[in-house]
């Protein structure tokens, strides 16, 4: 059996990280159009910097919380796919093994001449000087909105095949990345952990778990072992 898991930032809520969408459209205080477009990095890229290097020192401090360690423990039941939004490692840390993220990873640096020009980081900072082997600036290894979304081909793939699809802690926003709950099979079981009812919360096909992320994938878990 194949279990597809999309998450989003209210599963790292648990671990100190904040979500934007429960904040009026703020992040840690910033307006996100402000710190994660194209745009921005153009206009002022000491502050896009600044912003990531304090989510990046945010990450380094978190630890993954019990939501990412049940996903981890999934993997006794079945093949586990996660396909994330987030840009922590969380799931990586918690020892998930198929982790694709749509949105890129934090604690890499990437060129900003060439994006498959990535780089692993050690510590928190990246500072405006620091180059890449093609003598460009490094950038955060994130996608901006208004970017493409390099892995959405693969992601829709990997959820075609899901038997179960587990969403958690999205608030399904944010496209490409929100259309990918409508590539699964018809008749395939959803789960919707979110504390939050949206409209794809409602349809008939989906199960509702209005908790939060720990609690919710608890009963998500309990009610696959019964069924595996
Ligand atoms: P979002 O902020 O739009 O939505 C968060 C969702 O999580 C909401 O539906 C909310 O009801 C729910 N939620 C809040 N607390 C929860 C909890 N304890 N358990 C379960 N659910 C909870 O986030 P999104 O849908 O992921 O999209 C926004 C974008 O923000 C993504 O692209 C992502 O890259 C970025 N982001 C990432 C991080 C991270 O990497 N940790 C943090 C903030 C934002």
């Amino acid at each position: 059996m194949k279990i597809v898991v999309l998450s989003g930032a209210g599963i790292s809520a648990e671990s100190g990280l904040k979500t934007f969408r429960d904040h009026d459209g703020l992040w840690e205080g910033y307006n996100v159009y402000e710190v994660a477009t194209p745009e921005a990095w153009q206009a002022n890229p000491e502050k896009v910097q600044e912003f990531y290097n304090m989510r990046r020192k945010a990450v380094l401090e978190a630890e993954p919380n019990r939501a990412h360690y049940l996903l981890k423990d999934m993997e006794q039941l079945a093949d586990v796919h996660i396909i994330t939004q987030n840009i922590d490692n969380l799931h990586e840390r918690a020892g998930s093994r198929k982790v694709l993220h749509l949105h890129g990873e934090i604690t890499k640096a990437r060129s900003s001449a060439r994006h498959d020009l990535l780089y692993a980081m050690d510590g928190w900072e990246l500072k405006m000087g620091q180059l890449c082997e093609l003598g460009s600036q490094l950038r955060p290894h994130v996608v901006w909105f208004g970017e493409a979304v390099p892995a959405m081909d693969e992601a829709e793939e990997i959820t075609a095949e899901a038997d179960v699809l587990v969403v958690v802690g999205t608030s399904l926003q944010v496209y490409p990345a929100a259309g990918l709950v409508h590539c699964v099979r018809p008749g395939t079981q959803v789960y919707c952990v979110d504390p939050a009812a949206s409209e794809y919360s409602k349809q008939s096909n989906v199960i509702h778990i209005p908790e939060k992320a720990g609690t919710g994938l608890q009963k998500v878990y309990d009610a696959l072992r019964t069924l595996i």
